[in-house]
Order: structure tokens, then sequence, then C-alpha cells
């Protein structure tokens, strides 16, 4: 069973508390702090007569990528943020997605710019983010950026994702100075960017950092080993209590549609992690829905605020 764990040094603002020694990390409660320094940070911004903007392109109609720009969208004008919003036709050719978005780098009303993934087929995406204005790559994922995140340079953007993991740790006070961190996955989304944010030097870094996919051999005996694992996998309920050692952080970066008939929707979403077997064995752990997921959005009106910073020559760093 599942009780309060008093000893824990946490904000009790920011951390649930199950009815026993495992804490629930909510990252509904941290993003929205993260959203509140936001939202002093461009008050601050506009009384001195700048205002961050963000551009989100959307190429095409999937409903999904519709969903999460509209919310992009809603979000920074919630905050105060000039935001733009291009939704073009999924026949918009490559050399029209390049232009639009050299309009954008060269409009200095628009300090981040994403184009929203997956774009159709047609469309490289690989070389439309080379596109970007790398001081405008709020999503971290222009090559000049990898490389500033590799070489610990702060001037570069991280992607959101792995971001938000980084501050839900900070924030529930996980030490991950000397730990050992097993990261499942290697993307270029979440995966690699989270290995490298992990074995930075400086807070929420300085770990020892394994990084597990499909080729892993025995993945339960690394994973048995970490004090805090990272769950990036893209399969529902994957990890399960026997990859989990007693007292471990695991945090579940995933977001799964599983089909559940009878319910109103018709599907519920599940992280990549058997919450409800590998919960009672953790010191602490993100749900899903409620964990990683509302900490994205809230790192990329963080990254806006960076680079409009940045741009304007304003370079102190609240990052
Ligand atoms: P992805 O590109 O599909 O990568 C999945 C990774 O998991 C790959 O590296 C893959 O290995 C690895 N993997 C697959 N099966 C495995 C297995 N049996 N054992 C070990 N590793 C395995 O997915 P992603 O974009 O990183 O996203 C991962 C999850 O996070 C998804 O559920 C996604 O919806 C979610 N997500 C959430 C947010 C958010 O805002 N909360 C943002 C982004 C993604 P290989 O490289 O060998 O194929």
């Amino acid at each position: 069973m599942i009780s309060s764990d008093t000893q824990a040094p946490h904000p009790p603002a920011l951390i649930l508390f199950f009815p026993s020694s495992v804490m629930l990390i909510s990252g509904t409660q941290v993003a929205e702090k993260v959203l509140a320094e936001c939202r002093a940070e461009i008050a601050e911004l506009k009384a001195r007569g700048v205002t961050p903007g963000l551009a989100v392109v959307l190429v095409g109609d999937d409903p999904a990528s519709r969903a999460y720009v509209r919310s992009k969208d809603k979000k920074c004008r919630e905050l105060g943020l000039h935001s733009v919003k291009k939704e073009v036709a999924a026949s918009t050719t490559q050399a029209e997605l390049l232009d639009l978005v050299a309009q954008l780098n060269a409009d200095p009303a628009i300090h981040g710019i994403l184009v929203q993934s997956p774009p159709p087929p047609h469309i490289d995406e690989a070389a439309i983010v080379r596109a970007i204005d790398p001081a405008k790559d709020v999503d971290g994922f222009h090559p000049v950026n990898v490389a500033k995140l590799a070489l610990e340079d702060p001037t570069g953007f991280a992607p959101c994702t792995p971001l938000g993991c980084q501050r839900l740790l900070l924030e529930a006070g996980v030490e991950t100075r000397g730990a050992h961190a097993v990261v499942i996955g290697r993307s270029m989304i979440v995966g690699k960017p989270m290995a490298l944010l992990l074995m930075a030097k400086g807070p929420g870094g300085d770990a020892t950092v394994t990084v597990a996919h499909s080729r892993t051999r025995d993945l339960a005996a690394i994973t048995l080993q970490a004090d805090i694992i990272i769950a990036a996998i893209g399969r529902p309920e994957f990890l399960r209590a026997g990859h989990v050692r007693e007292g471990a952080v695991v945090i579940d970066v995933g977001i799964n549609r599983v089909e559940t008939p009878g319910t109103e929707k018709g599907y519920k979403l599940v992280g990549d992690v058997a919450f409800d077997e590998v919960a009672p064995k953790c010191r602490a752990i993100t749900p899903v829905p409620g964990g990683v997921g509302p900490m994205t959005i809230a790192m990329l009106m963080r990254n806006t605020i960076k680079a409009c910073r940045q741009l304007t020559a304003d370079c102190r760093q609240h990052d």
C-alpha cells in the first residue's frame, strides 16, 4: 500500500503524496510553477517594450497535430506571448515551406519557431529543421543546438520534453549527481537529449548514464541497477515491476492511447510504465496523464522567453 512520506524534503505545493512512502511527482503542479515564472518574466519584458513571440507552423490537417498546435497557441495567449499560428495546406511544397521559415527567421517579432511534427511525407523534415535560425529553434532540434547541448553551451536550446523531465527531478529534490540513470529510448526528441542533460555538469546532471534501446540485451539486468529510470519507449505499460529495484525514481515519458470500450472517449492514456505494479516499489514516480506531458509545453514557453532575451541582447540567463 502507499502512504505519505513525511521525510520528503520537497515543497508540498508541488508534490502529491500517495498514502505510502511513494512520492507522486505532479507534472501539472510543477508546470504551473514554471508557467508562473514565465508570466512574471513576460510582464517584466513587456514593461521594457519587448514581447516574446512564438510561431508554430502546421502543414496539413492531422487532427492530433492540429490539437497540439491549438494548445500551444492557447498557452501562449494565456501567458501574454505574441503567438503566430501558420496553418498551411498538406500540398505545400518543400520550397514554399522553406520560404515561410525564411520569413519567420527574418521577422523581429518572432523569437521562437517550430514546425509541428510530423509533416506530410513529401516534406524533408530534417531540411526544414536545418533552415530554422538556430537562435529561434526553441524545439532544440537544429544541429547547432544538438551540438550546444553536447558541448554544455548554455546559449543553446534543449528539447522541451527532456528539459521538462530534468526540471521534475530538480523540483522533486531527486539527487542526480552520482546517481545511475537509465534512459530507455534513443530518439532525438527524448532519449538522446535526456542522456546528455543527465550527464552534463551541474544541478540535474552529473549522473552516470546508461542508454537502452530495442537492441539492448537483458534490459531488466540494466534497469534493476538504476537509481533513476527515464522511460521513453512508446509502448504502453512496457516497464514492469520486475524491471525496477526498490526505491528507484521513475519518470514516465510515454503517452499511449489504449482502446477502452465503454468509456466516453473509447480510449485511455497510459504511459510506458505499468504504473500500478511499478509505483509501490518506487521512491518517486510520475503519473500519466499529469506527469511529463504538461511539462513539455511549459518548457517550450521557457525556451521562447530565453530566445527572446538572447535575440534582444538582454542576455540575463534564467536557465
Ligand atoms: P521513438 O522515437 O519511437 O523512440 C522509442 C525508443 O524506444 C527507441 O529508441 C526504441 O529503440 C526504444 N524501444 C522500443 N522498443 C523497445 C524495447 N522493447 N526495449 C527497449 N527499448 C525499446 O519515441 P519517442 O518520440 O522518443 O517517444 C517515446 C514515448 O514518449 C512515446 O510514448 C511518446 O508518445 C512519448 N512522448 C511524450 C512526450 C510528452 O510531451 N510527454 C513528448 C515526446 C514523446 P530503437 O531506437 O532501437 O528503435
